[in-house]
Formats: structure tokens, C-alpha cells, sequence
């Protein structure tokens, strides 16, 4: 039995287009799905500038869930980044461990850099 086949109408948020959503078996989407799935889709200027921002958030996202582990660090890691990118701060440095810095800064065209320093240092007292 071949699943049947919908289409559906979603309209760009943007710019208003419309555009056929096609959906396989017995999927359910709601308007509002829809109309976000027709504005992901897009071409327009606005809907190509939100996917671009969405796929930066996504980049800061797992970069930051991937270096630091524990949901606590991280969440304290993504304030950091949002008082650099509200321009709060020009520059954040943290010192996580004896031998760990993070700094976050933006460059001047607007990219948010995250560095993550170690300092090891060989000591030894006998
Ligand atoms: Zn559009």
C-alpha cells in the first residue's frame, strides 16, 4: 500500500509567497509548521538572511555543547556570548580552570570568535 501523498499551502512569514508542502503517509502539520517549513524554503532575501542566522546559531550551539559537557558550564558560556553579542561587553575573558581561559570577543565584521586557551605549565617541586 503506497502511502498517500498531501499537499498543503505554507506561506513564507517574509515576504507572503506560497508554497506546496508536500506530505507523505499520515503526517499532520499544523498551519504554522507549514508556513515555517514554506519560509525555510524560500528564496527571498529575509528568509535566506533568518536560515543564515539560524545555521550560525546552530554552529555557536554545538560548538559550545561539544567543549563544554556539563549543561551548567555551558548555559553559563551562552550568558558570556550573549553580552558580547548584544555588545554588553567587547570582550570576555574567563578563567575556568588554573590552567583553562576562555575568551569570547567579536572581530569587526561581527563574527563571534570563542577561544578556548590551555595553559600547561610542566612543574615540578620535589
Ligand atoms: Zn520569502
Amino acid at each position: 500500500m503506497a502511502d498517500k501523498k498531501m499537499e498543503k499551502i505554507g506561506t513564507c512569514a517574509f515576504c507572503g509567497q506560497t508554497r506546496t508542502i508536500e506530505t507523505i503517509g499520515d503526517v499532520e502539520l499544523t498551519q504554522a509548521e507549514l508556513d515555517a517549513m514554506a519560509t525555510e524554503r524560500c528564496t527571498c532575501v529575509p528568509a535566506q538572511e533568518e536560515k543564515r542566522k539560524k545555521a550560525r546559531k546552530k554552529k555557536i550551539n554545538d560548538f559550545v555543547n561539544k567543549k563544554f559537557p556539563s549543561p551548567k558550564l555551558a548555559g553559563e558560556i551562552f550568558m558570556v556570548i550573549d553580552t558580547v553579542e548584544d555588545n554588553t561587553f567587547e570582550e570576555v575573558t574567563l578563567k575556568l580552570y588554573p590552567d583553562k581561559n576562555v575568551r569570547v570577543w567579536k572581530d569587526s565584521d561581527s563574527n563571534l570568535h570563542i577561544k578556548i586557551k590551555r595553559i600547561e605549565d610542566d612543574e615540578l617541586k620535589a
